[in-house]
């Protein structure tokens, strides 16, 4: 089929195979099956723009992995993720339950083939949960008020929010800064902020190449500068060590050292939390 497609509530969803999706490039470059010839023509070009762009994808999960374990061990149990990717195992429910089996976990993301891939993101541990909804970041009035948001989650405990690698994607045109804020304020005290966010800082000619291979494929993108990342933090209080290069995030003496120079992850990373 021409596209190919999913159903969605009995609905054909288009999944646009014949041109690049970010959600599957990252795949690609996680070393995922979830990726067409699109995707991996463009993960291509993306690569010979940027080399080390696989490693950086794995420094992010990997941040996504440390950073989650820490919220969980902090005694955080509700977690929301925007913008979850394709599943790769571990995803984040199952870093979070493996602290705490009880965690209840919230996957979203605005692109079909995630949805086509849910079900392995929902086998949670039996005395936690996880859902998964489809909403687009860019409309955080609709994602707050979806149903399965309001029925999974009591909003007077503290709910750890992840935009990981995802804010590079939603570019000032957007109001990127406006979203975080909605979203924030719906949040209660003690909630936090996880984010993770390509830079120019280090190697600003390779990243603008990157930036355009993605604006051709399809998918405009906007690398931001620490400040520029700092300012979705705004009026919460920065987790130690603060908003750092990917790698130095709480780096795990038990994971495997990625040899690699900040300028090569080219990401921010940091958690605050709600006063
Ligand atoms: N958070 C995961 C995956 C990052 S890839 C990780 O860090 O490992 C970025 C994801 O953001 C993709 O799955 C893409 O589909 C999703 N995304 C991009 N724009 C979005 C939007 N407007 N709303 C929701 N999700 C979006």
């Amino acid at each position: 089929m021409d596209g190919g497609g999913t159903r969605d509530h009995g609905s054909v969803v288009d999944l646009e195979l014949d041109r690049a999706h970010s959600a599957r490039m990252y795949d690609y470059f996680l070393g995922g099956i979830t990726n067409f010839p699109a995707d991996r023509e463009a993960a291509g070009r993306a690569m010979a723009a940027f080399p080390s762009v696989l490693i950086a994808a794995r420094g992010n999960r990997a941040f996504m992995h440390r950073s989650t374990r820490h919220l969980a061990r902090s005694g955080i149990t509700q977690f929301l993720d925007i913008g979850t990717g394709i599943p790769t195992s571990p995803n984040l429910h199952e870093v979070a339950q493996a602290v705490s089996p009880r965690a209840r976990v919230i996957y979203t993301d605005n692109d079909p083939i995630v949805l086509a891939h849910a079900r392995a993101l929902l086998r949670s541990h039996p005395e936690g949960s996880t859902a998964y909804m489809q909403a687009d970041v860019t409309d955080p009035g609709a994602l707050l008020e979806h149903p399965v948001l309001r029925s999974t989650f009591d909003f007077g405990a503290p709910i750890a929010l992840s935009l990981n690698a995802l804010l590079h994607f939603i570019t000032d045109r957007h109001d990127a800064h406006g979203i975080v804020e909605r979203l924030k304020a719906a949040l209660p005290s003690g909630s936090t902020l996880t984010i993770s966010h390509v830079t120019p800082d280090f190697d600003p000619e390779a990243i603008a190449r990157l930036t355009a291979v993605y604006e051709a494929a399809g998918t405009p993108g906007q690398a931001r500068t620490l400040d520029e990342i700092a300012a979705f933090f705004a009026g919460w209080d920065l987790l130690e060590p603060g908003l750092t290069p990917v790698l130095r995030w709480r780096p795990d003496p038990d994971e495997p050292h990625l040899n690699v120079t900040d300028a090569e992850a080219a990401l921010y990373a940091g958690i605050a939390r709600k006063p």
